[in-house]
């Protein structure tokens, strides 16, 4: 996934019709119905890579209005060369970091956040940095509808425990835990592999995934 260099990726991002430009995005908060030309739900997904899971889900769900997020523009250029190959209205994204989510989105804009196999950062002094850190839950809260929920896979369990502890301080409730999603037929049904979810369950590594609220 460490295709950060890709020559002219951020002059193909500039161009394409595909990507919310950053020079709009801080006009961007209250204005996703308005962008999308409908009122149907907004599902975003944070830190999407390549970005095979929010364009099969948009697919699946041409009535939701989803908005891919990536950090590299290099990562960014192959979810633009999916939509490239098969355009969906229903799909925007976004290149940015994360850090700034509350900056694009007004307070309750967003009906679903999904994090898939997000970094990990072990070490500690990063903690902060780890999208289900508490931070991070506190950028969703404002952004995320009051009924949202928030769904996050991994398979590493370490940051899968993290992401748990960080539930209660940061003041949400889970609706749901598996630490062998693909052996739990209730949460499985209607799930989308991501890249790195299909890459590690066929090294046998078990997926583990919660669904939040608060
Ligand atoms: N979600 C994809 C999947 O499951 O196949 C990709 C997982 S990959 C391990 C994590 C992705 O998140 C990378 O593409 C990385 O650039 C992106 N990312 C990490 N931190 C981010 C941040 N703060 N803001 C936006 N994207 C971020």
């Amino acid at each position: 996934m460490r295709l950060r260099n890709i020559t002219g990726s951020r002059e193909v991002i500039a161009q394409s019709p595909y990507v919310v430009k950053e020079a709009v995005l801080e006009k961007c908060p209250g204005t996703w119905h308005a962008l999308f030309g409908n009122s149907n739900p907004i599902y975003i997904e944070i830190g999407m890579g390549k970005g095979r899971f929010i364009h099969t889900m948009a697919k699946e769900h041409p009535d939701i209005n989803f908005v891919g997020i990536e950090k590299y523009s290099s990562v960014l250029l192959r979810a633009i060369q999916k939509m490239e190959e098969e355009e969906l209205p229903n799909l925007k994204f976004i290149r940015m970091d994360a850090e700034d989510i509350a900056k694009v989105f007004g307070p309750g804009e967003v009906d679903r956040i999904y994090l898939n196999f997000s970094d990990p950062w072990p070490k500690d002094r990063h903690a902060k940095r780890r999208l289900p850190s508490r931070e991070f839950l506190g950028r969703y809260d404002v952004i995320l509808k009051r009924e949202g929920r928030l769904e996050f896979k991994t398979d590493n369990r370490d940051l899968f425990d993290f992401a748990v502890e960080e539930l209660e301080p940061a003041g949400w409730k889970a609706q749901a835990i598996t630490y062998d999603l693909h052996r739990d037929e209730a949460l499985m049904q209607g799930n989308v592999m991501t890249e790195y979810e299909e890459r590690f369950s066929a090294m046998g590594n078990a997926i583990c995934k919660y669904i939040i609220y608060r």
